[in-house]
């Protein structure tokens, strides 16, 4: 039996420090809001963006709702991030991805000052991260680290495939593990051999976007698998990009889906506000 890496009660633990930390804030006259920006209805964003207030609420941060038509021009958005960016109670600018077509999202994200970008992907908080300055760290990466240290598992000097390259996952999530000096391969769309690969993870990461891609050919004997996924099946339940039933088994630990690195990703927001609000 693997061990399951319970993200529920991880972010559960994040989050109740949080709110000490966010306590004895006020008690030295520190506080702050986030401003969370919508754009339109999607019904997956409206969803994300009532856990983020809810969060906000938990830990006892304001919340800032902004609710914006689906037609709203880019140069409106843009302005409403330049007001944010000059106003001093705002210590994090959220904008809930994806945006529609018309507007640019790489312009969007490079608006917001980098003393804002609580989400981590502006240019300027990825470079910081690259090099090891301080800066924001990339929400859903940060909390796969904090679920690692959390549960035990050593990642110095470990081999760590990560598969996926995104912008917002599987670059950072690869720059962090190497950051926590494991040896890191990045395997992708066009990589060959991926099994191979695979299974020489100590650590495998899963960030494929593929529902119930990986199998247990996968994985080597006493893995730690880590899936990012999430998905809704033929039956609409919720899924990652790996095969929990065949994995589980081979494996040493794993993350569920849902439960598993899903709730992290809102609690690094959060630790990202409360330390925007600390540093000013
Ligand atoms: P993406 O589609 O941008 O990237 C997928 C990556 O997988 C690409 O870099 C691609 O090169 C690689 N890939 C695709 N097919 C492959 C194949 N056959 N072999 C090897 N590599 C292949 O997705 P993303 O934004 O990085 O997200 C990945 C998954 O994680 C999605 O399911 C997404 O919903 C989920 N996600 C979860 C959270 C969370 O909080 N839990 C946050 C972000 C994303």
């Amino acid at each position: 039996m693997a061990q399951i890496i319970d993200g529920k009660k991880i972010s559960q633990q994040i989050k109740d420090e949080l709110k000490e930390k966010v306590e004895s804030l006020k008690a030295e006259g520190k506080s702050g809001a986030l401003a969370v920006i919508q754009v339109g209805e999607d019904p997956a964003s409206s969803v994300y963006v009532r856990n983020k207030k809810n969060a906000c609420a938990y830990i006892g941060i304001e919340s800032l709702a902004y609710e914006l038509p689906e037609d709203i021009s880019e140069e409106e958005l843009l302005e409403l991030i330049a007001k944010l960016n000059g106003t001093k109670q705002v210590k994090g600018i959220l904008v809930q991805l994806p945006l529609p077509k018309h507007i640019c999202e790489d312009k969007v994200i490079q608006a917001i000052s980098p003393s804002k970008d609580v989400d981590g992907f502006h240019p300027q908080s990825v470079g910081a991260m690259t090099i090891g300055e301080p800066g924001f760290l990339s929400c859903t990466p940060a909390g796969i680290i904090q679920l690692l240290k959390r549960s035990g598992i050593e990642i110095s000097g470990k081999r760590c495939v990560v598969i996926g390259r995104s912008n917002i996952v599987g670059k950072p999530m690869a720059l962090l593990m190497l950051r926590e000096d494991a040896t890191v391969t990045i395997a992708h769309s066009k990589t060959q051999n991926l099994k191979e690969i695979c299974k020489e993870a100590d650590i495998l990461i899963v960030a494929i976007g593929k529902p119930r891609f990986i199998g247990a050919e996968y994985v080597k004997e006493g893995a730690v698998v880590i899936d990012v996924g999430i998905h809704r099946d033929e039956n609409h339940k919720l899924c990652g990009d790996v095969k929990f039933e065949e994995v589980e088994p081979v494996a040493f630990a794993i993350t569920p889906v849902p439960g598993g690195v899903g709730p992290m990703t809102i609690a690094m927001l959060m630790n990202n506000c409360v330390q925007s609000i600390e540093e000013d």
